[in-house]
């Protein structure tokens, strides 16, 4: 009999929904348990579970809310082990990278725990005579979260933790193919004292999708996913009159100027291109020398490294990255590196047909590398997310500046320089979101914000830090005066100025 993953509303957990989806241990390629898939009506149970709950919420003083948080951390902290492996076991990412994914949204949960500061308006003493002036951010009622796979934990905790923490109620609707992290942190978030009905987690596809962009008592959703779903959901949600901001898809360059220190690009390329077998938005899959020479000696140094990557099991803790997520996937990363080949790039580590014994019907694929990559092939236009580099050399440094500029994504890209004057004049000139220099995986800490441009995000506001509390709040300014009883002013009908 294969476990059930649920619901959970309203402070526990609620099994719903006729139809279920298969969620796969990706080490071993096979079905490891069914999740829900929820409709409307378990969408509605949700709602009014948030709803009942959310005013006293709100009403709740803000360092009590922060104190919720404080306990949160303190329960995941504890329970770390066992929610990294838990999400390893059904995203396929090992066990040490899905610390880091804990990691990374506790840190939001950590600038949660500051709340009462960072919510406190702004205030102006005689603005006008006997005249104050003051700003407060008002939570939006229920928000709601649509995640992606490959950031099973930090992202749900980048969305719930900030719009709670502003007092909210929220829905998170994780991807169906790793659900249960989420569930897990909701039932931590009840331990550490959230009122029942403030987070809930609903699971299904499209379906439950569409539920939330027409629910008309859902105030502001967050997605993050591919960019078409992205561009949908935002067209639809804000269509509906909703507050909407979609991430999407992302393909990263990083630039290697001549100057560089290649043997600190090569380690840090791995990383960032085979991490997580590539399954990340800020992943590095197009790395950009600037020159021939520079290229020379940078694939000569990248073979041997990639070679060296350890492909394992998402347990073995000497493996640098692990299966990917399903079948489907692994199957449309190999296409994309037969379409290299067709489209005449040259292939220099080939990646496929990798077998891990005793596990033959994992998602495995080795690391790939192509050279000669150039700007009009669809493998570089694409997103192809798995363990595949794209080397794309460039003649000089506008060039480099050109490339992840005109690329129709801009979530993230890294310079590798020892030049400042370059590295300055790279930030300023190229057109995307996150840059990172000699850092290759600039995902901003929480106190900053995150956010692509072009087709890696839709809207205009980021998530966490300042504009994730924009997001989750809606300011009102107050005018005040409190007359002294003298005489009443003469003329009320022009425009009041308080000059
Ligand atoms: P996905 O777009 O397939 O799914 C994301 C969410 O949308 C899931 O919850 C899924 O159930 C839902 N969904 C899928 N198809 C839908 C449809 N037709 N209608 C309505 N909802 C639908 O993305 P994924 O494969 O889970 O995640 C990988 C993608 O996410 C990559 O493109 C990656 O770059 C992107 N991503 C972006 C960021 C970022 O911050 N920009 C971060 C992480 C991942």
């Amino acid at each position: 009999m294969l476990r059930s993953i649920d619901h959970f509303i309203g402070g526990s957990t609620f099994a719903s929904g006729e139809r279920q989806g298969d969620v796969f241990d990706p080490n071993q390629g096979q079905v490891q348990a069914r999740v829900r898939f929820g409709t409307a009506s378990d969408l509605q149970k949700a709602v009014d579970a948030a709803k009942a709950a959310q005013p006293e919420w709100a009403a709740t003083n803000p360092q009590r809310r922060a104190r919720v948080m404080f306990k949160f951390k303190e329960l995941v902290e504890r329970n770390m082990d066992e929610l990294a492996h838990l999400l390893s076991s059904e995203h396929g990412k090992v066990v040490a990278d899905a610390r880091g994914d804990v990691q990374r949204g506790l840190e939001v949960i950590e600038y949660c725990c500051g709340i009462p500061q960072a919510l406190k308006g702004e205030y102006t003493v005689g603005a006008g005579p006997g005249i104050d002036v003051y700003s407060m951010r008002q939570p939006l009622g229920i928000g709601a979260g649509i995640t992606p796979f490959n950031f099973p934990a930090m992202i749900p905790m980048w969305m719930f933790g900030m719009a709670i923490a502003c007092g909210n109620a929220f829905i998170v609707k994780p991807s169906e193919r790793d659900p249960s992290v989420p569930i897990r942190l909701a039932e931590l978030m009840t331990e550490a004292g959230l009122p029942d009905g403030i987070l809930n987690v609903v699971h299904g596809d499209k379906e439950m999708v569409d539920a939330i962009l027409d629910h008309p008592d859902i105030a502001a959703i967050s997605f993050v996913g591919s960019s078409d779903i992205a561009q949908y959901i935002y067209s639809r949600g804000t269509a509906n009159g909703k507050r909407v901001q979609a991430f999407g898809g992302a393909k990263n360059h990083g630039i290697v100027m001549p100057d560089a220190d290649l043997d600190q690009v090569v380690n840090d390329l791995a990383g960032a291109a085979f991490g997580s077998a590539g399954e990340r938005c800020m992943a590095l899959p197009v790395v950009v020398p600037v020159g021939d020479d520079t290229a020379d000696a940078l694939r000569k140094k990248l073979i041997p490294a990639i070679e060296g990557l350890r492909v394992g099991v998402s347990t073995d803790p000497e493996a640098h990255y692990g299966p990917v997520v399903s079948k489907a996937h692994k199957q449309r990363i190999e296409t994309y590196i037969q379409m290299g080949i067709d489209e005449g790039a040259e292939l220099v580590v080939d990646g496929r047909g990798f077998t891990l014994q005793g596990h033959e019907e994992g998602f495995f694929i080795g690391p790939t590398l192509f050279d000669h990559v150039k700007p009009g092939m669809k493998t570089y236009k694409d997103e192809i997310f798995g363990p595949v580099l794209q080397m794309v050399r460039a003649a000089d440094f506008d060039e480099a500046v050109k490339l992840p500029s005109e690329h129709e994504y801009g979530n993230g890209v890294a310079i590798f320089t020892r030049n400042g004057h370059a590295a300055r004049e790279f930030t300023a000139r190229v057109n995307v979101g996150m840059v990172g220099i000699n850092v290759p995986i600039p995902v901003p800490v929480s106190y900053h914000s995150f956010g692509g441009w072009k087709r890696s995000g839709f809207g205009d506001i980021g998530q966490y830090g300042q504009e994730g509390l924009r997001f989750w709040t809606k300011n009102k300014v107050v005018t005040q005066r409190w007359p002294d009883g003298g005489p009443h002013g003469e003329n009320a009908f022009n425009i009041p100025t308080f000059g």
